[in-house]
């Protein structure tokens, strides 16, 4: 059974579909992480955002693979494990830009799709219930709002230890989610046969029960 859960920036997604993939013995398969291991070498090459033929030729030189350690998904860049550097602002900003190049997607849409293939996925992202899964037995849209979103982004930054401004981090969350919804290619949007799911109020536990519940119903 593979299962589709989209949504926007900070909704949660990786947290409960890591939970769901546990409890199903699925693999889960974090697409966002592919898309910034796309934007780190953008960023190490010197590539600007907006600069559109040297992304289309970084996409013939960076070559992007998936294994598993542990149960846990690492992303490997020409050889090299990268999966501890992507999760950075500047990373996720330069993905969130990158993204919308057709010639990126194409390159990893087609790497979730081989995923998936051989084996069951509890795969996040943005279009993955609409263009990468379109047949996903449950597909979720996890959403909740710009606040909610940001306090806990907020909270996690604080937790380790690191500078943070709530009101630069909910900036950053409206740009992504605007961005994320209004591109051309794959915009983020709710799949016709999607269930929604809005974590403002819900616990962790909650949002994977619900999930759970749809993948019995299934
Ligand atoms: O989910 P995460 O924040 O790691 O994703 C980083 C960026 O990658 C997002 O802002 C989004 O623009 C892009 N992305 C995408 N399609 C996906 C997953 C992520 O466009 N399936």
């Amino acid at each position: 059974m593979n299962i589709a859960i989209d949504g926007p920036a900070g909704a949660g997604k990786s947290t409960i579909a890591k939970l769901v993939a546990k409890e199903l013995g699925n693999i889960y398969v974090d697409t966002g992480a592919m898309y910034r291991a796309m934007a780190l070498y953008m960023i190490k090459n010197g590539i600007s955002p907006d600069d559109v033929a040297s992304i289309e030729d970084a996409c013939e030189h960076a070559d992007i693979s998936i294994i598993y350690k542990d149960g846990a998904q690492h992303v490997i860049l020409n050889g090299e494990d990268v999966t501890g550097e992507l999760r950075t602002e500047a990373v996720g900003n330069m993905a969130s830009s990158t993204s919308v190049n057709g010639k990126v997607r194409a390159k990893l849409v087609s790497l979730q799709q081989k995923l998936a293939e051989t084996t069951g996925v509890v795969m996040d992202g943005r279009d993955i219930g609409t263009v990468v899964l379109p047949n996903a037995e449950v597909k979720v849209y996890l959403t909740a709002s710009v606040e909610t979103r940001a306090k806990r982004r907020y909270k996690e930054l604080v937790e380790k230890g690191q500078e943070a401004d709530f009101e630069a981090i909910a900036a950053d969350i409206r740009d992504r989610d605007y961005r994320d919804m209004n591109r051309e290619n794959s915009p983020l949007r709710q799949a016709d046969d999607a269930v929604l799911v809005d974590s403002s109020d819900m616990t962790i536990e909650e949002v994977v029960s619900a999930i759970l519940d749809l993948t019995k119903k299934a």
